[in-house]
């Protein structure tokens, strides 16, 4: 089934309706924030997280926020043999008047549940879901970091936890969030990265797990990762998994490509994460006016296009960067410099828009901002 990111349910911008009822155990040895002129992605996490458990003939039960620490597992625990998982991945954002604010965090509650049903983990309540991701973040709304580029990294994730090694879905599972105060994704920032067309290993085939947001698809893609990185290249654009001929994703981000005045971005038809960035780029890059495409694009056009001197703009869309312009594609030995390995417009232009909405410089006309109070 074809995952369809629009014309989902529209929750509240305020969330008074929320029921943040979870109960709290508060740690008894905060830990010391980190500097915040020195943010590492993803290296040091909060005081808290939250927990719920799910079990055959019981549900979703027992959510609660504890102090952040490790878990015990038994080692013939689903996940560790099977890898029955999944996680997603937003962000929250002090604004200059000190509001707490989340990016479209429905989405990501609805994306769960699709992944959910792809890989048999029971589906969840969606309003628990943001209620969850409210109340843990309000929690620890002290560890949000507000210089210019920081932000707090959200990190929902189920895992099957029943004690088990034989092969069918886990009949007990875990879902947690943990918090991680970060900064810029890149060290270069909103610097144009150069990416490595990957043509040997591939990311996703058709009826497979690509569409779904689950750590198997990261562990198949380390690999071509590591080799591009020892060639000296930051990320990866998959090509399609039948032909190696269709552009697909870049890395762990969705792809953008600008050619003549077309801004392109290969179609959600079953390989390809449906990014909250990507379809919010979509929108606002529409609403500007500029002809948007959900269309196949082969390599060859891409490289074609390069000749020509047509091939305007590249870039990436996800939440752990944003928006991440490319300065150079490699495709067989071939070296392409896009955009004289500069900035382009349209990146700017969507970066300042979504950034700006998410941090409350630019006014957010669309809804999308859910504040946490
Ligand atoms: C999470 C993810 C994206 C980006 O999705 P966002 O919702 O924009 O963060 C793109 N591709 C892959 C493979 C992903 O896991």
């Amino acid at each position: 089934m074809i995952f369809e990111p629009f014309g989902i349910k529209k929750r509240k911008t305020e969330r008074e309706e929320s029921r943040m009822n979870f109960p709290v155990t508060k740690t008894t040895s905060p830990k010391a924030k980190p500097d915040p002129n020195n943010l590492k992605f993803g290296t040091v996490f909060t005081d808290h997280m939250f927990i719920m458990e799910y079990a055959e003939g019981k549900g979703w039960h027992d959510g609660r926020i504890v102090p952040y620490g490790p878990l015990q597992m038994d080692p013939a625990t689903v996940v560790f043999h099977y890898a029955q998982e999944m996680f997603e991945g937003l962000k929250a954002y002090k604004t200059k008047e000190g509001k707490v604010q989340l990016f479209r965090p429905e989405m990501n509650a609805r994306r769960t549940n699709k992944t959910n049903e792809r890989l048999c983990i029971p589906t969840i309540d969606e309003d628990v879901f943001v209620d969850a991701v409210c109340q843990i973040v309000k929690t620890d709304a002290d560890w949000i970091p507000e210089k210019e580029g920081t932000s707090l990294y959200i990190r929902p994730f189920i895992i099957a936890d029943e004690p088990f090694i034989g092969v069918r879905p886990s009949r007990h599972y875990k879902f947690m969030i943990i918090l991680s105060p970060v900064g810029p994704y890149y060290a270069g920032g909103l610097a144009p990265t150069k990416i490595f067309v990957e043509d040997k290993y591939v990311r996703a085939a058709l009826g497979g797990t690509g569409e779904a947001k689950c750590g198997g698809n990261y562990a198949a893609g380390l690999k071509a990762q590591e080799e591009a990185a020892a060639r000296g290249y930051e990320q990866i654009l998959w090509l399609d998994g039948m032909e190696r001929k269709y552009v697909e994703e870049i890395g762990t981000s969705n792809a953008f490509f600008i050619i003549d005045d077309e801004v392109i971005t290969p179609p959600l038809e079953g390989t390809i994460l449906p990014g909250i960035t990507r379809a919010s780029v979509i929108e606002i890059l529409k609403d500007k006016g500029h002809k948007v495409s959900e269309k196949k694009l082969t390599i060859d056009e891409v490289t074609a296009a390069h000749k020509k001197g047509t091939f305007r703009e590249m870039f990436a869309a996800g939440t752990a960067a944003v928006i991440s312009p490319v300065g150079e594609l490699c495709y067989k030995e071939e070296k392409m410099v896009i955009n004289g390995g500069g900035i382009g417009p349209v990146a700017r232009y969507a970066y300042d828009t979504i950034y700006g909405i998410q941090t409350g410089t630019v006014k957010d006309k669309k809804g999308w901002i859910t504040e946490v109070k």
